[in-house]
């Protein structure tokens, strides 16, 4: 019964009692390949066995203290992450819009610290940030904002991937301190930055003082076969936000920074109750070494190109296919028309997909997929889409 839940979600009529894996199993034994992960969330696939040691024996251990003293754990995922990504100081919460919110405040008070009085931050056409009201602002999608006017000032919003439009609110408007941006569109249709752009973006921002800083929550973690999908152009933000894939699926987010935005925050500038607490560090902890251990960057590189292919084979000649994109194990499957009805379809085969932006199936399997379970993926999705734009033509 769901009458005492908030009418939130259009959730489907299906719930999952156990996983192992790349598979679900639903309350009558059905089994289900999962490509969706939680929405980009469980990289390790469900129920790994070094994952739900490392919670157990945590859990036993020591679950919260609070950030009133100090914690060891998210002292030692800090310096792995920054370890990582080349960035200086990480601030923990518990979301991916909370990460965002912390880089957000973060900007502003970097441009108030410059003297500028209204902060703008350059935000994307089609972006997704999350839910909190400052994010919901960031979003390029009016569906996530209506409704909830009055939205904040100072953000400026250009076309994705358009570096001319950038430098053009860099001319117009002075009080510019920051560009957020996701190196992939997850929510927005799986829409990849183009590496010249985020070089070019880093030149820009450079040259006026300002703040580059990539949401990573769905891509960073591995997804895109990197630890960060800014390491695939070789260019460095000043401040990056990440969770999803972070704490395979114990809540967990993180706000990094670099340089002079890694000094920004002082006592009491921000904080969080639960943010980076021994039990979400921990399972972070493991996450990464699992990550390491088993190669999964490499592995989500590869499968995820062999899905690609794969896709691109099975309907190459197929009319109603637009384009086969992504970038790792993000990948975008375009249509030339709406297919939110083939995540039913997937379903009742034993799959779950997302389609998302109307028009794109996204396809974010665990990042230990296998070659059966590519095979298997690639052979259902191209069956369904063939049958399915076949039938609407
Ligand atoms: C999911 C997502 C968010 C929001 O994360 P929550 O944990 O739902 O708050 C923000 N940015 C991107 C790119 C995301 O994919």
């Amino acid at each position: 019964m769901t009458t005492h839940l908030m009418n939130t979600y259009a959730r489907q009529p299906v719930a999952f009692v156990r996983g192992e894996g790349a598979y679900l199993w639903d309350e009558s034994g059905k089994r289900y390949l999962d490509a969706v992960a939680g929405v980009a969330v469980n990289g390790l696939g469900h129920a790994h066995p070094k994952l739900v040691k490392a919670i157990c024996e945590q859990a036993a251990a020591l679950i919260h203290s609070s950030n009133l003293y100090r914690i060891p754990q998210q002292e030692e995922l800090a310096e792995r992450l920054c370890a990582l990504s080349g960035m200086d100081r990480a601030f923990f919460c518990n979301s991916g819009c909370e990460a965002n919110e912390a880089a957000i405040k973060l900007a502003r008070l970097y441009g108030h610290g410059k003297g500028i009085e209204v902060p703008t931050i350059i935000v994307m056409e089609k972006s997704f940030h999350g839910r909190t009201m400052a994010t919901l602002t960031a979003s390029g999608s009016r569906k996530i904002q209506a409704g909830f006017e009055p939205l904040l000032s100072g953000f400026a919003r250009v076309p994705f991937n358009d570096i001319e439009a950038i430098r053009q609110v860099g001319e117009h408007n002075k009080s510019v301190v920051a560009v957020l941006v996701e190196v992939v569109q997850g929510e927005g249709g799986i829409n990849v930055l183009a590496a010249e752009f985020l070089v070019e973006l880093r030149r820009i921002c450079d040259a006026h003082g300002w703040l580059l800083m990539l949401d990573e929550v769905q891509t960073g973690i591995g997804r895109t076969g990197a630890w960060f999908g800014f390491q695939h152009s070789g260019v460095a933000p000043d401040v990056m936000a990440l969770a999803k894939g972070l704490g395979s699926g114990v809540p967990i987010g993180a706000c990094l920074a670099r340089g002079e935005a890694a000094e920004v925050f002082k006592p009491g500038s921000h904080g969080s109750t639960f943010g980076g607490n021994p039990l979400a560090c921990a399972t972070a902890l493991a996450t990464l070494d699992a990550i390491e251990e088993e190669n999964l960057l490499e592995n989500a590189r590869l499968r995820g190109e062999a899905i690609r292919s794969g896709l691109r084979q099975a309907l190459a000649s197929v009319p109603g296919v637009v384009e086969i994109r992504g970038e790792g194990m993000m990948i975008g499957i375009e249509l030339d028309r709406p297919c939110a009805e083939l995540v039913a379809v997937a379903r009742d085969a034993g799959v779950l997909i997302n389609v998302t932006s109307d028009t794109v199936i996204r396809l974010v399997p665990p990042l230990i997929y296998g070659e059966a379970e590519v095979n298997a993926l690639v052979a259902a999705v191209s069956g369904m889409v063939k049958s399915y734009l076949q039938q609407a033509a």
